[in-house]
């Protein structure tokens, strides 16, 4: 069964919010009260991103601790190693621990912007896989820890064909499982359209051995030019209906966006039928076609803010 867990009690589907450090000081005050509303529909965690190479390190510390303790959701921050000294690396994660973060989703990093390889700094890491055995052996089980994973393969195994040979894509299975063996607890995976690729990379992780949750990483389509932009970076397949149904609106914002909920919530139906109880929403920082969706699937009801109480001890989600 391509079971990617979610609440074992009461077959509930759970769901998280991925936000980014935003730009501007008003932008920063904006993403917290949208937070704010959105942490009012019940997600299980929200996670910040991290700039590569430490590009946002101060600002995404300053707002993962705020999420934590301000607006009092649980907290996972992503963090990158490559182009980075280890003393910044264990900065970040003596500083979470600190304020009672304890979930971190452990990254290699792209380059920072203008480079087109990242750096292995002297002493440094070299790839997730260090930053997973490292958060182990120095923190113990205080984290959880969550790794990325590739339903298309990661884009440097993908060719110029747009697709991974069998080879590639069995390597970075293999090394997914070395991610998850060396203390992994849980996988978001990149974002993707062609909800088949995502389920069979589920049946495949199952079949040599991965066991933790695999969480469907869902990018609602907002704009045109943004999501051709995105499945470019990421060489995500664009299924021939879905680029059918974009080509006649895609000068029309709103049409777009309408499709984007209608697309992202079928492919979630979808999935909730192999039995996958889990769901990460990609927001982009915007909150109308992520709670759409949410909405669409009967996960939330606008009308009930069920937020009650003004702080939570944190716990770690993934850890009993
Ligand atoms: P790794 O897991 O280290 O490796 C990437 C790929 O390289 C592997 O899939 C494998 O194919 C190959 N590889 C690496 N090492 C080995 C090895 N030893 N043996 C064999 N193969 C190997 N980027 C940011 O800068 N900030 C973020 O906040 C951020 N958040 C993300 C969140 C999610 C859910 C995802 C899916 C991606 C995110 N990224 C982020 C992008 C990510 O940094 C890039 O995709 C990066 O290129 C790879 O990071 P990784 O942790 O998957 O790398």
């Amino acid at each position: 069964n391509a079971n990617g867990g979610g609440d074992p009690n009461n077959n509930r589907v759970v769901f998280s919010f991925e936000f980014f450090p935003p730009k501007t000081e008003d932008g920063v005050d904006n993403l917290f009260e949208r937070m704010d509303r959105m942490v009012s529909h019940n997600p299980s965690f929200c996670d910040i991103t991290w700039g590569a190479g430490g590009s946002t390190a101060d600002l995404t510390l300053d707002i993962a601790n705020k999420m934590q303790n301000m607006i009092c959701v649980e907290t996972m921050m992503h963090l990158t190693c490559t182009n980075m000294p280890v003393e910044k690396i264990d900065h970040a994660l003596q500083t979470i621990k600190s304020n009672g973060i304890q979930n971190v989703l452990a990254l290699r990093g792209d380059p920072p912007h203008g480079q087109d390889k990242f750096v292995q700094v002297e002493g440094g890491f070299a790839c997730a896989l260090d930053l997973v055995k490292h958060i182990r052996s120095k923190y113990g089980d205080y984290f959880g820890i969550t790794v990325a994973g590739y339903p298309e393969a990661h884009p440097d195994m993908i060719g110029s064909d747009g697709v991974a040979t069998s080879e590639n894509y069995q390597k970075d299975l293999e090394y997914l499982k070395r991610k998850v063996d060396a203390g992994a607890d849980l996988i978001i995976t990149q974002l993707f359209y062609d909800t088949d690729i995502f389920l069979k990379f589920v049946n495949d992780c199952r079949q040599i051995g991965i066991n933790c949750p695999i969480v469907p990483g869902i990018m609602p389509i907002n704009n045109y030019k943004g999501f051709l932009r995105m499945t470019g970076f990421c060489k995500t397949k664009i299924p021939a209906e879905v680029a059918a149904a974009l080509e006649p609106i895609k000068d029309n914002e709103e049409a777009v966006r309408a499709y984007g909920i209608h697309l992202g919530t079928e492919m979630c139906k979808k999935i909730f039928v192999h039995g996958i109880k889990t769901l990460h929403l990609y927001t982009l920082n915007m909150e109308k076609s992520a709670l759409a969706i949410l909405m669409n699937l009967g996960l939330i009801d606008e009308s009930k803010i069920t937020r009650s109480l003004p702080w939570r001890r944190p716990t770690n989600v993934f850890r009993a």
